[in-house]
């Protein structure tokens, strides 16, 4: 089902989500996120990648779905195992806080560990883009916004037209 993004100022977005521990009663909720994505992809054109953690639909489990030059991973209960010591500033936006964006400083590389829907354990490492993607979307899972990584919080965001 197509679900209304949840927007900045809420407590839900603030909330440390619960690990999953039975992957049968969560197959709705990344059901839910895949078409949500797929219609804000329709509605939108985003063409830099895309993910959607749980909490921004209003369910306060460990699950994201991201989407990165055409590959979707589902990623449950996921951590970071692996993360370069260097950051660099990448331009992220988040669909919570729509219309904005800012440049974040973020690992370079990041190494995943994290469940699929199956509950089969997998690794991804991402660089660049993807990387900042994983880190965007497993902060979400810990109650933790991209405006948390700037020195002026929301004051460093900016509008753009830019998807
Ligand atoms: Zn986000």
């Amino acid at each position: 089902m197509i679900k209304d993004v949840v927007q900045k100022g809420s407590d839900i977005l603030r909330q440390r989500c619960n690990p999953v521990t039975n992957f049968l009663s969560i197959q709705g909720v990344i059901d839910d996120l895949i078409e949500t994505i797929a219609h804000l992809k329709t509605t939108y054109g985003f063409s830099r990648g895309i993910g959607l953690a749980a909490p921004q639909i209003g369910e306060l489990v460990r699950i994201s779905v991201a989407e990165y030059k055409g590959q979707q991973y589902v990623l449950i209960n996921p951590e970071i195992v692996e993360r370069s010591e260097d950051k660099q500033p990448i331009r992220e936006g988040c669909i919570s806080f729509f219309q904005y964006r800012a440049k974040v400083p973020r690992n370079t590389k990041v190494k995943v560990r994290a469940f699929d829907r199956q509950g089969e354990e997998y690794f991804i490492e991402g660089e660049g883009d993807f990387a900042m993607l994983l880190q965007h979307e497993l902060d979400h899972l810990d109650g933790v916004l991209y405006i948390d990584h700037l020195p002026n919080g929301e004051n460093d965001m900016y509008l753009s037209n830019e998807v």
